[in-house]
C-alpha cells in the first residue's frame, strides 16, 4: 500500500490536526492517543512518510525506537504504572488503522486483565493535558 498523505498522522505533523505533544525532535513526535486504552496512552511517530515498518528506513527504525524507549521510561515514572506495553501494528490484518507507523506505549496496572489492541471512549484534551504534563515533567528531568 502507497503511503497516504491525508492519513490523521500526517496532518497532526503538518500541523492540521490537533494533538496533545509530550515532546518533539527533529526526527519524531510523541503525543497522547485520543482514544488511550489505559490512562496514559501515548503514540511516538516519525516524521518520515511511511505506513509502516516494511517501508521504514533503518536510520529513522533506531531513531523511533530510541525515542520510544526515552518516552516510556518518562510514563512509567509519570504513571508511577507497573507495567508498559509497547505495541506496533502493520497493516489492517493485524489491526492498524492509522496508516503512518507508530509505536503505542500503553501503562499497565498489576491487576490489569490483559490489554485490549485500541481503547473506545473519545477522551477529552482537557483530561488527557493532566497527564501530558506529568510525562513532560519527567521528560525534562524536573
Ligand atoms: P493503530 O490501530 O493504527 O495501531 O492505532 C491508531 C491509534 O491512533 C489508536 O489508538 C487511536 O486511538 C489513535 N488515534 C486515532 N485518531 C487519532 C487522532 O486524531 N488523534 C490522536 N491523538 N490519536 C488518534
Amino acid at each position: 500500500m502507497a503511503y497516504n498523505k491525508n492519513n490523521i498522522f500526517a496532518k497532526i505533523l503538518s500541523g492540521d490536526a490537533p494533538a496533545i505533544k509530550i515532546a518533539e525532535t527533529e526526527e519524531v513526535l510523541a503525543f497522547m492517543d485520543i482514544m488511550p486504552a489505559a490512562p496514559g496512552h501515548c503514540l511516538v511517530i516519525p516524521k518520515f512518510p511511511a505506513e509502516d515498518i516494511f517501508s521504514l528506513p533503518e536510520n529513522w527504525t533506531s531513531k523511533l525506537i530510541c525515542e520510544t524507549q526515552r518516552i516510556a521510561v518518562a510514563v512509567k515514572k509519570a504513571l508511577d504504572c507497573a507495567g508498559i506495553v509497547i505495541l506496533q501494528l502493520n497493516g489492517e490484518a493485524a489491526g492498524q488503522t492509522v496508516f503512518h507507523i507508530h509505536f503505542h506505549i500503553i501503562p499497565r496496572s498489576a491487576n490489569d486483565a490483559p490489554p485490549t489492541l485500541h481503547g473506545r471512549k473519545m477522551v477529552e484534551a482537557n483530561e488527557l493535558q493532566p497527564i501530558a504534563d506529568k510525562i513532560i515533567t519527567q521528560l525534562n528531568g524536573d
